[in-house]
């Protein structure tokens, strides 16, 4: 198939089971709708007004302690509770189904200086964030009624982060949520039929195909996606056939951290602003049984079409058809290999 051409087309997503339409001829057209404002990186290293800063006092009442390095505590907001009251009643019709939900929201701050980010924080740093996602892991997967981990990061206001500071979630729920839960059907299915990984076998055909892979170091590949939604979606994933952060060696934890850094920084660099998006860390669910078929993996949406300002919608045809872009995956990958990995804004 021509994937150069200039001609709508649709790509298959084998990890979500779902088609996705490209349509690059669109990429001339004018822009008219909503421009935003330019995100510079926080040039204060402490804010008395954050919630999350060292020592600082939370809505909820409790105050931080005075921490150097991370620093995790349960959401004082939390959308899931572990002990959900709920009782599941008769209701009049099947169609009306309801289940209690249980989970736990906790919050990681990655760094007590407010005005980091990934991008900006040292490779030592992250490794410490690396170390506490896998503990976090390990420790709810040992809880019996938790079924699956989601850690996640959202970054800036247009992703509707509502703190500056470097912090990413901690979402572990009583059953597996619909994205990993599709994810896990579809890597059984691969693995079933054809007695290989989905991803090892992808990760082997973007390495022949050669342009979508934005840069790799020893344990990890970061790529556009070939079914890519986001213009500047990436996935990052581990050149090792692993399911869970625990499964990673020392050299891979610092591989990840590494890997973390450099992509975050090209994404600032390339419309030289503090790049948003929601990231987030796929991996096997933990609901106690063998799942020989999960790659770990990380997924970045990021919002940024065209500037500092213009972000993708997905609405129209996006909520009611299918998911759409303009420019190709590979014409994505081309612009991220041409960033600079040194920050535009030093620390
Ligand atoms: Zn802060
Ligand atoms: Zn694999
Ligand atoms: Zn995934």
């Amino acid at each position: 198939m021509e994937t150069k051409g200039q001609s709508p087309h649709r790509r298959w997503n084998p990890l979500r089971q779902a088609w996705v339409l490209v349509s690059p001829q669109r990429t001339q057209r004018p822009w008219q709708g909503e421009v935003a404002q330019k995100a510079t990186p926080s040039a204060m290293p402490y804010d008395p007004e954050c919630y999350l800063c060292p020592g600082n006092k939370r809505a909820g009442g409790a105050v931080n302690p005075p921490y150097d390095s991370i620093f995790t505590f349960v959401n004082d907001y939390a959308a899931l509770l572990p002990d959900a009251p709920f009782q599941t009643s008769h209701s009049a019709s099947p169609l009306l189904a309801a289940e209690p939900a249980r989970g736990m929201c906790k919050v990681l701050c990655f760094h007590p200086d407010h005005s980091l980010t990934l991008a900006r924080m040292t490779r030592l740093e992250i490794r410490r964030v690396v170390d506490a996602w896998t503990r976090e892991y390990e420790e709810l997967a040992g809880i019996g009624w938790i079924e699956y981990v989601q850690i996640f990061e959202n970054r800036g206001a247009m992703m509707g982060a509502s703190n500056p500071h470097p912090h990413g979630q901690i979402w572990s729920t009583g059953f597996v949520p619909d994205e990993p839960a599709a994810e896990t059907r579809a890597q059984r299915e691969h693995l079933d039929r054809t007695g290989r990984c989905l991803l090892c076998d992808y990760l082997d055909a973007e390495h022949t195909a050669a342009e979508r892979i934005v840069f790799e170091n020893d344990h990890f590949a970061a790529l556009v996606p070939w079914w890519a939604v986001w213009p500047f979606e990436v996935l990052l994933v581990s050149r090792r056939h692993v399911g869970a952060m625990p499964a990673l060696s020392g050299d891979e934890r610092d591989a990840l951290a590494d890997a973390l850094n450099r992509l975050t920084a090209r994404f600032d660099n390339l419309f030289e602003t503090s790049f948003p998006y929601t990231m987030g860390f796929h991996q096997a669910p933990t609901d106690k049984t063998q799942h020989p078929e999960w790659h770990f993996h990380a997924h970045f949406y990021p919002p940024l079409l065209r500037s500092a300002t213009v972000r993708k919608f997905m609405v129209g045809f996006e909520m009611l058809g299918m998911p759409q872009r303009d420019i190709t995956p590979e014409g994505a990958a081309e612009r991220l290999r041409a960033c600079s990995e040194t920050h535009f804004w030093p620390r």
